[in-house]
């Protein structure tokens, strides 16, 4: 597989084209940024620890009947996708209250939710991701009416998934966001699952191990990436 001409560099990574037309490689950086792009900085070796969790979980889902694009990860910042047509649409779940539905709503952060939530976001930075809903994403035509059942049913049968995955590992996951795409006619899950993208709690301590202690300054953001990345990644013993 060759590393061909680039074809997108995001915030977090960079997406290359590769010798196969049905192939590109995702390049993950150090590089972290928070509030639509306000806060800008870097995590040392983000992109090394984002890619080994983020193939680890891949690869979980896909065992266990989610599709997604991951293909290969043949370096330490390198994974191999699918080519996907993006649907410009975030999907988020959530289990307990954080974040922006804190503030939306004044309940506590912390408070577990009954049953777990999935909301809708237009993807787009110049708009700041807006909340959409399903009239929205008919009217302006950004999913069909049979893609935005696939995102629900996926998102809530992934979040059934994650939660016990994550549990496993001592760790609560609050929420998290995906993002799906098309390929050959199929709607797979891709870009990334990782601390960047995900609220994870001790599930003992209550201490945060994502990128809200990027957003916060709440320091040792390497070392509970890192604790995440061995959690799940390294030697069971
Ligand atoms: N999230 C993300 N990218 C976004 C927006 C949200 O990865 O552009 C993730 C975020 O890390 C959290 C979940 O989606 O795990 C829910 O985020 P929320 O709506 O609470 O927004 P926030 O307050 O984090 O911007």
């Amino acid at each position: 597989m060759k590393r061909l001409e680039q074809m997108y560099e995001g915030k977090a990574k960079i997406l290359y084209h590769t010798d196969d037309p049905d192939l590109a490689i995702q390049y993950f950086k150090d590089d972290a940024s928070a509030f639509n792009g306000i806060k800008k900085g870097s995590i040392v070796d983000k992109g090394i620890v984002n890619n080994h969790i983020s193939s680890a979980i891949f690869k979980f889902l896909e065992a266990n009947g989610a599709p997604t694009h991951f293909v290969d990860r043949p370096s330490d910042r390198e994974m191999v996708v699918k080519k996907l047509e993006i649907i410009p649409i975030e999907v988020v779940l959530r289990n307990v209250v954080a974040g922006s539905l804190a503030k939306r709503t004044g309940l506590p952060e912390g408070q577990e939710l009954k049953q777990p939530i999935l909301e809708f976001y237009y993807k787009s930075d110049p708009l700041g991701d807006p909340m959409i809903n399903e009239y929205h994403i008919a009217e302006f035509g950004w999913a069909t009416d049979d893609e935005v059942a696939l995102l629900k049913s996926q998102g809530f049968k992934i979040n059934e998934l994650m939660v016990e995955f994550f549990k496993k590992r001592g760790i609560r996951l609050v929420d998290f966001k995906l993002e799906f795409g098309r390929h050959k006619g199929e709607v797979l899950l891709g870009d990334e699952i990782s601390p960047d993208g995900c609220r994870l709690w001790d599930w003992e301590t209550g201490e945060k191990m994502d990128k809200d202690r990027f957003r916060f300054n709440l320091g040792n953001v390497e070392e509970k990436y890192q604790e995440v990345y061995q959690l799940i990644c390294g030697d069971p013993g």
